[in-house]
């Protein structure tokens, strides 16, 4: 669709960049911004230069923090050491935290290895959860991850790479429908996953 401006169309393309938005909803979210109060659409533009100059990864769990060292998690010395809760996003971390269920710490993987979509283990954050847990003294890893095939072939490479070490690996009970994202997993499901993780 062409807006016949040229500001009009910049900003639909860039929303068009956005999960989940194709043109339609890019152009039907401009035209909501331009309809906007001013105030509103700076406080929009720039709550999103805020992000971007301000959140950067925690350098120990690799979740997302605006602190100058390690994130509040990573940080709060009432966690309990040993346990590191493996998990796809920084959403995941989320939902799980959010959940009060885990006491441990946790470490984002930024993805899960996916060689059909060109992601190989070096794309995401195993090198750092190696180094983690030689540091850390890790006693267990708990894999929360998504029920999908490249999930559990990340598993299974993980757990292959640490398997001289004294470490217990264990990954959420089924009670995750296959193919189902931990975003969308209710509290329940979640505690009794937990309750019951499998060892590998
Ligand atoms: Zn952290």
């Amino acid at each position: 669709m062409n807006t016949g401006s040229n500001s009009i169309q910049k900003l639909i393309n860039s929303l068009c960049k956005l999960p989940g938005i194709g043109e339609k909803s890019a152009t039907r979210l401009a035209f909501h911004i331009i309809n906007q109060d001013t105030e509103d659409a700076l406080k929009l533009s720039s709550s999103i230069v805020d992000v971007k100059k301000n959140v950067r990864l925690c350098p120990i769990c690799n979740n997302f923090t605006t602190r100058a060292d390690s994130c509040a998690i990573c940080s709060d010395h009432k966690r309990i050491s040993g346990p590191i809760c493996i998990v796809e996003s920084p959403h995941d971390l989320t939902v799980i935290e959010n959940s009060l269920l885990f006491k441990g710490t946790y470490h984002v993987l930024h993805g899960v290895i996916a060689p059909l979509n060109g992601i190989g283990p070096e794309q995401i954050k195993i090198k750092e959860l190696l180094s983690r847990i030689n540091n850390e003294k890790a006693s267990e890893l708990i894999f929360a991850l998504s029920s999908t095939v490249e999930a559990e072939a990340t598993i299974m490479y993980i757990s292959k790479l640490v398997s001289g070490l004294d470490i217990k690996i264990t990954k959420l009970a089924r009670g995750i429908p296959v193919g189902a994202n931990i975003e969308y997993i209710d509290r329940l499901t979640l505690s009794k996953a937990f309750e019951n993780r499998q060892g590998i």
